[in-house]
């Protein structure tokens, strides 16, 4: 199943429930905008490459379209219709004033000198550039792109339109960036976990957990984990997986990490394959690497009874119905990791506004959103006896349906 159909699907299933009629569901699931645009740029070598940059303005109806950029070769049509449109159901869980977006250039950015790389941005930039903007459509970092790419976005939108830093967020904090953008994301989500547990009735103090990914996300995840008294005892990437039952440590983790650019090697725990991360024995789950990580080939061997989605789709629908049935409970992506988009906020309003927050007002507003969030989607599937996957797209859909009825089209 290709990621906008899981998405379409999970939107379906609430769609269900609220009664909506056909057309309202083709007008919400429609993205607005599609831009296929050429990206031309000179190699180091002299020649001429062409690569192909996308960018799909899913909704607006409460407010600009927001979402991520990646340069990533995977990056298709597809996939930006589906990050976009779970963009505009997570600002809308969120409650904050966006719509959704997302896109991205193709292109395997490990083939790119530093040169190349700000070629390739500024020449996307020039394509965009009319098309976004504070008011319009405000792009962020994702995987691939990073703080410097936002910062070169920023200087070559500002040639067509003069000062306007808020025309995109995750820029450095020396050049309008706002604090604590870079561990919103990993920070936001073991506040949901924390909240979850509360729910739960299990304690966070001593709670195990096993994260995949150690990169932005994975890394500030299992930092705060083990910060707030949680142990982390199992984190995997792309080359492998290492664990240690009485806790790694994620500082030295991290330390080993930013010298070899893998946690395979770190002589903390012990090493094993990759996927072994997504079936270790904890209380808590975090994939926070990649999409359709969990299957239904691996849902029945899963053995944590929490998963919080980190990562953007990282469940396939057919895994999401293995873990309902195995009362395995699940935080969907357009919550748990809801904190990056929500400090990007912050910092937009920021730049609107000229004036800088204090990183504890950001920390503080941020659990406050989230933990608001988690207790608004909590009830919603205590009352209607549904996911919180389920009760997440109902406050969503609901949120864009009433805004799109009020203003018309
Ligand atoms: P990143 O590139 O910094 O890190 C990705 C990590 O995943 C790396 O450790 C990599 O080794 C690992 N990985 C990649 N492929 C893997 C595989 N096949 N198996 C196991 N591990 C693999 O990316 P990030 O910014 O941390 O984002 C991670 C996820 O979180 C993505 O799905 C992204 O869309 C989502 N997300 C990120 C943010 C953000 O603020 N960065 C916000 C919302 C959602």
């Amino acid at each position: 199943m290709s990621a906008s159909a899981a998405v379409e699907r999970y939107f379906h299933e609430a769609a269900e429930l609220m009664g909506l009629t056909a057309n309202m569901r083709r007008l919400l699931l429609t993205p607005q905008r599609e831009v296929r645009c050429q990206v031309a740029f000179e190699r180091d070598s002299g020649e001429i490459e062409t690569l192909i940059g996308y960018r799909v303005q899913h909704n607006n109806a409460r407010g600009p379209m927001k979402g991520g950029l990646r340069f990533n070769k995977h990056v298709d049509d597809d996939e930006a219709r589906a990050l976009a449109s779970l963009m505009t159901w997570k600002t809308a869980v969120v409650n904050i004033p966006y719509g959704g977006g997302k896109g991205g250039v193709a292109v395997d950015v490990n083939t790119l000198s530093k040169g190349e790389l700000e070629q390739v941005t500024r020449r996307f930039t020039d394509e965009l550039q009319d098309v976004i903007g504070p008011d319009k459509d405000i792009p962020a970092p994702d995987m691939g792109t990073d703080a410097q790419v936002m910062a070169w976005i920023t200087n070559q939108y500002q040639k067509y339109h003069g000062f306007n830093p808020a025309c995109v967020t995750g820029k450095p904090v020396e050049l309008h960036g706002a604090e604590g953008r870079e561990e919103a994301t990993g920070r936001g989500v073991v506040v949901c976990a924390r909240r979850i547990l509360e729910k739960v009735g299990r304690p966070f103090e001593g709670a195990t957990m096993a994260v995949q990914g150690f990169g932005n996300v994975g890394s500030f995840a299992a930092e705060y984990w083990s910060a707030w008294g949680g142990k982390v005892t199992t984190v995997g990437d792309r080359h492998g997986t290492i664990s240690n039952p009485e806790g790694l440590d994620i500082a030295a983790l991290k330390e080993y990490f930013t010298r070899e650019r893998t946690v395979r090697g770190f002589t903390g725990g012990d090493v094993s394959a990759a996927e072994d991360v997504l079936v270790a024995d904890v209380d808590v789950l975090i994939p926070a690497a990649i999409g359709g990580v969990l299957t239904k080939e691996n849902a029945s061997d899963v053995r944590a009874d929490v998963i919080i989605e980190a990562a953007n789709g990282p469940t396939t629908p057919e895994a999401d119905a293995v873990f309902r049935d195995r009362d395995i409970l699940v935080l969907p992506d357009i919550l748990a990791n809801a904190g990056g988009v929500t400090v990007s906020y912050f910092e937009w309003v920021q730049n609107r506004q000229h004036f800088k927050w204090t990183l504890d007002r950001i920390r503080t507003e941020l659990d406050a959103i989230l933990n608001a969030s988690v207790d608004n989607v909590w009830a919603v599937a205590k009352e209607r006896k549904v996911s919180l996957r389920t009760a997440a797209f109902l406050v969503g859909i609901g949120r864009v349906g009433h805004a799109t009825v009020l203003g018309g089209v």
